[in-house]
């Protein structure tokens, strides 16, 4: 799949539901309202429009959510996913938040799944409650050891959040590094109404993360690419590598290999546009696949060429209506 602007579409993102049982302060409002069971897409028809976009040039498949581990029976999914690793798919893996992790690290391991990411912006227990309004730190802790001792390779996605963790990122380098895990750090998007906490006021640009974390860490520049947004470090004093996700201050459109579906089975060929295609009513509509290919094909001539992500003091509502739980980020 190619699409308008010359770029192979090769990485597909599959939000397998929009609940979870976190609520974390940038991504979900207190109060959210979720789908209707009806407007969800079966574990059945994901894997069949899963299946449908490998055929169609798909190589790598990230499962997340809302949080994708509590969706009923995933591993099913994953198992059947899991079936065309060499025969299409290169790589399968997951973004979670880790707190199901001790239930499932095994299974996920077992079906194939080499490498998985798991959120975590503090190893503070009352600022990790704070932040994920819901969530217990121990328990993402003791998911991570259950992953380890799985042989899951880890990567830590951390939210830089100013006045709540930045001062705190040079340690969870050094945690992280001692454990043998990467970690990459992301910008806040503004995404989706967050209820009473201001944009403006969690958002801090990476250039000044790094430039702190430079002062402690000797941060050499380093070509590996996962085909993703992250721009990646070597970390000396580590041994690790440290990725930045910066969508505001350095847009990283010009390289987007990826689209994303949600568990209604709508397709956003990019995460800061409105822009999407539904796919579910293709799907439902015959049980061959060409009304779907054709939709997927239109999808992806559509896509657009990047975002525009801006936080300021004129720019506090959300870019994009939706939040980040419905396409996984
Ligand atoms: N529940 C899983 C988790 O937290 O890893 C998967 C879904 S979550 C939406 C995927 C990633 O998006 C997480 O790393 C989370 O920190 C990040 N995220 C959520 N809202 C965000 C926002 N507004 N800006 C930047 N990253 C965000
Ligand atoms: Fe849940 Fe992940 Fe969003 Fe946190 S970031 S509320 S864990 S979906």
């Amino acid at each position: 799949m190619l699409d308008p602007f010359g770029r192979h579409i090769s990485y597909l993102r599959v939000s397998v539901t929009d609940r979870c049982d976190f609520r974390c302060v940038y991504c979900m409002s207190e109060n959210m309202t979720f789908l209707p069971k009806k407007d969800v897409l079966s574990l059945e028809e994901l894997e069949r429009l899963c299946s449908v976009f490998i055929d169609l040039g798909v190589r790598k498949l990230r499962l997340t959510g809302g949080e994708p581990l509590v969706r009923k029976n995933i591993i099913t999914l994953v198992r059947r996913l899991s079936s065309r690793l060499g025969r299409g798919l290169d790589e399968l893996t997951l973004t979670t938040n880790g707190s199901q992790l001790t239930r499932f690290a095994m299974e996920l391991a077992d079906c194939g799944i080499k490498r998985i990411n798991v959120s975590i912006d503090t190893l503070n227990p009352e600022k990790f409650s704070h932040i994920t309004r819901w969530g217990r730190l121990d328990q993402v802790l003791e998911g991570l050891a259950a992953a380890d001792a799985a042989g899951l390779q880890i990567k830590i996605n951390a939210v830089a959040l100013r006045g709540v963790n930045d001062e705190e990122l040079g340690d969870m380098l050094q945690w992280a590094g001692d454990k043998g895990y990467d970690m990459t750090v992301i910008e806040v998007m503004p995404m989706g109404d967050m209820g009473e906490e201001s944009r403006l006021s969690q958002y801090m640009p990476l250039s000044m993360v790094r430039s702190k974390l430079s002062e402690r860490f000797t941060l050499t520049e380093n070509t590996f690419r996962t085909g993703g947004p992250a721009r990646y470090v070597d970390v000396k004093e580590t041994g690790g590598r440290l990725g930045f996700i910066t969508p505001l201050t350095h847009n990283f459109c010009e390289s987007c290999n990826r689209v994303r579906l949600t568990c209604t089975g709508t397709l956003y060929m990019c995460l800061g546009q409105e822009d999407a295609a539904d796919l579910r009513e293709p799907l439902r509509r015959s049980e061959a696949n060409d009304a779907l290919i054709e939709a997927i094909h239109e999808a992806i001539d559509r896509k657009p060429k990047g975002h525009d992500f801006v936080i300021d003091r004129r720019n506090t509502a959300p870019a994009v209506a939706r939040h980040m739980s419905v396409t996984g980020g």
